[in-house]
């Protein structure tokens, strides 16, 4: 079974929808019903959610042989960049997701990435041989104590995975961390650190509750903390700071350890605030309601978006006034 975004489907012309932002990725998932239970997933085993839900985009079915070829028709006209396939771990096989990565690739040259969960490194292996540019493995949670509250499992296993992956496919390997499940912004910035040292490209999502899921009561992350995440992200990614160099106050960042004009400087090009992950990633309304906070920016910001989302990192820093 394959199902398409409701962007996806938009941008196919399976259905029409009203939206600014289109897609530059098509986003496809496979599977239903997760073998495990992530607090915040609608898919997790224990949600009463609808079953058509990821975050808060409905997805629709789709024929592979069909949807392959529109694939290849938007590629080729430069419509989208890539294809990203989410495995839901439970009725979607290996050799299933591997048919459908391959279906793809006999019909154009789009790069895929495949965000799955794997019981070994042999597994992972199997479906990068079968034309996936880059392989995802969601660790979602900052740090072991979210990571046992809010998705159970082992840490440690997720970890040695991506430490593993990362060895094996080099500057291929993402990872995707959901900022607001609890964790602190000093435990949110040591991992952005480690998953840089390990050449790990991060997407970042805020926490997006859902009805039907044991999540669905608490609220999305606060904006400024959010902003100062992906400002983080962004200045480690880059090389600009070091999590070492920054300070926190009762775990909430406070100096990142460089001067004002420089961070200003450092951000002023605003791509701190777009979507992060794979590249040509943009995940349009993935976390946003249309008209509410737009955590993860789909496109470029213009320029009073840029200064807003500047001052918001900067008005709770230390010593900058
Ligand atoms: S970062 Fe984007 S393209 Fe990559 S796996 Fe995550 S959602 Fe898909």
């Amino acid at each position: 079974m394959i199902r398409v975004s409701a962007g996806t489907a938009h941008l196919l012309g399976f259905r029409n929808l009203n939206t600014d932002v289109m897609p530059k990725t098509a986003y496809l998932m496979t599977g239903e019903r997760c073998i495990y239970n992530c607090g915040f997933c609608p898919q997790s085993k224990d949600a009463s959610s609808r079953s058509d839900l990821l975050s808060r985009i409905t997805w629709q079915d789709a024929d592979i042989n069909n949807l392959a070829k529109k694939i290849a028709v938007v590629f080729n006209e430069g419509r989208i960049k890539r294809v990203c396939l989410q495995v839901v771990t439970g009725r979607a096989t290996m050799s299933g997701v591997r048919r459908i990565t391959s279906t793809i690739k006999s019909l154009s040259e789009v790069p895929i990435c495949i965000s799955a969960s794997f019981k070994n490194i042999g597994e992972l292996k199997y479906l990068a041989d079968s034309g996936a540019d880059r392989i995802t493995i969601a660790l979602d949670a900052a740090s072991p104590r979210v990571f046992r509250e809010v998705k159970g499992g082992s840490w440690g296993k997720t970890m040695s995975m991506l430490t593993a992956a990362s060895n094996l496919l080099p500057g291929r390997i993402s990872t995707h961390l959901i900022v607001g499940l609890g964790e602190t912004e000093e435990e949110m910035v040591n991992i952005l650190q480690h998953m840089r040292n390990l050449g790990v490209r991060v997407g970042l999502f805020a926490f997006t509750p859902v009805p039907g899921t044991k999540m669905a009561y608490k609220n999305s992350p606060e904006p400024d903390s959010y902003r100062r995440v992906q400002a983080a992200y962004y200045l480690i990614d880059r090389g600009f700071i070091n999590a070492n160099g920054c300070k926190f106050d009762s775990g909430r960042l406070k100096s990142f350890g460089v001067t004002c004009s420089d961070l200003r400087k450092y951000l002023s090009n605003g791509k701190a605030f777009e979507t992060s992950g794979c590249p040509d990633c943009n995940r349009p309304y993935y976390n946003e309601k249309p008209g509410g906070v737009i955590y993860n920016y789909p496109r470029k910001l213009a320029p009073n978006e840029i200064e807003d989302a500047i001052n918001t990192v900067l008005q709770t820093l230390e010593g900058v006034r």
